[in-house]
């Protein structure tokens, strides 16, 4: 480890308390999305980034409701880096309040964990790189570039007016790198995810009295599930690697092992999953339903497109021989990645392991995440932030405070290697 980064970690580390009460702020701010107050984190992020003197700016013409905060440190340079920092300050609702354990919105910290809502997705996260920010601010450390840090607070929703908006309005061209510091844990970190294929089916029948309804009439439910029934064919499409991708697919496959710990659960890496999320038809027992909806979301592997994809579908009702099924889709994103051989990825393993004393795996993930965005626009990205997995989007989120400290103490060791930076 290099002199100007020991240098920087130890000036952190007499800073921790300040990470620390960053975090705890940001868990207590209720900016649960749908529904919360939002601004109680814009809040706390703005005055973070005021006391530390770092550059911002918040924009609400994308949406009043749900602000995007930019944050900058360095500036652009001709031979310069731009390195995009990104996370999001909205947390899912909490659920049944009963099957907590402890306040949700407490951000007390309880042997050696921090507690609370947002602690793992991904406010602790977020915390990290705006400390990380300020120690490289306070420090008058010399960047070779820039590092813009995306705020977003509408993520938990799809993100229309977050990452998405920023997207379509150029926000991020060049950039040589992003971080996201959604949760990963702290012994790996995502170089790529798989697609997303949401399909609406719509069922047409013919309605007549339910006492014939076997002989007469067509039954628009029954029809749907025959197609339902046989989607889960899908399921057996498995995505192309190449070459130099299948050890991260392995090592991909062995965290899906031993996270999930379910019979053939690694499949969800590299094949297609089928999950039929809701159903809806007819309007009472003793009628043939003439009409039945169903909405369908498949996650689509690593080499897998979406023409593969719809030319099964159709083959699929064809050999069913069902007429008046009707579709439409929405196509989230291809799946996407990052070379492992990238400045970024080695650059995150590299001094994750050095802090950890361990080994850091990049791997796939079985969801999504904005990642794609910066993805599209052919800047590597990762995602690399603390979590205790388990709690995410359930009861009783927590994170461990060690995790929250390591995982800023990388991002400052990783952009002293992507920035060149000195002091
Ligand atoms: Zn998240």
């Amino acid at each position: 480890m290099n002199e100007i980064k020991n240098k920087l970690l130890k000036l952190a580390a007499e800073k921790e308390n300040d990470l620390i009460d960053l975090c705890s702020n940001l868990i207590k701010a209720k900016s649960v999305n749908p529904n919360g107050d939002i601004y109680s984190a814009i809040n706390v992020i703005k005055e973070y980034l005021d006391k530390s003197n770092i550059e911002y700016e918040l924009i609400d013409r994308n949406s009043k409701e749900f602000p995007i905060i930019i944050a900058r440190v360095g500036e652009k340079k001709e031979n310069g880096k731009t390195i995009f920092l990104n996370g999001h300050c909205d947390v899912v609702p909490i659920g049944d309040i009963e099957k907590w354990n402890f306040d949700p919105f407490s951000g007390e910290i309880k042997d050696g964990k921090m507690l609370g809502r947002g602690t793992s997705d991904m406010k602790c996260g977020l915390g990290g790189l705006m400390f990380m920010m300020k120690v490289l601010k306070e420090n008058e450390a010399k960047l070779n570039g820039e590092i813009v840090l995306h705020i977003v607070s509408d993520e938990e929703t799809g993100g229309e007016f977050g990452t998405k908006w920023l997207y379509e309005n150029n926000y991020f061209e060049d950039g040589a790198a992003c971080i996201i510091a959604e949760p990963t844990s702290s012994n790996n970190c995502e170089v790529g995810q798989k697609g997303s294929l949401w399909f609406k089916f719509k069922s047409y029948g013919i309605p007549a009295h339910g006492s014939i309804g076997n002989y007469v009439g067509e039954n628009a439910i029954t029809k749907l599930l025959k197609l339902l029934n046989r989607l889960e064919d899908f399921r057996t499409i498995e995505g192309k690697y190449e070459e130099k991708q299948l050890p991260v697919l392995e090592d991909s496959k062995k965290i899906a092992r031993e996270s999930l710990k379910v019979e053939g659960v690694d499949n969800v890496i590299d094949h297609v999953t089928v999950n039929i999320g809701t159903i809806n038809g007819g309007t009472n027992t003793n009628s043939v339903p003439d009409y039945c909806e169903a909405s369908v979301d498949m996650r689509i592997p690593i080499g897998i497109k979406l023409p593969f994809m719809l030319d099964k579908l159709k083959s699929l009702i064809n050999e069913l021989g069902l007429k008046g099924i009707e579709y439409d889709y929405t196509w989230n994103s291809e799946a996407n990645y990052t070379d492992v051989d990238t400045e970024l990825v080695k650059a995150v393993v590299r001094n994750a392991d050095y802090i950890w004393n361990a080994k850091t795996i990049p791997a796939y993930q079985w969801a999504s995440s904005d990642a794609r965005y910066y993805r599209l626009k052919n800047i590597p990205t990762i995602q690399y932030g603390p979590a205790n997995t388990e709690g995410i989007h359930s009861y009783n989120e927590d994170v461990d405070v060690i995790d929250i400290v390591n995982c800023s103490k990388v991002y400052i060791t990783m952009m002293v290697d992507l920035l060149d930076i000195t002091l």
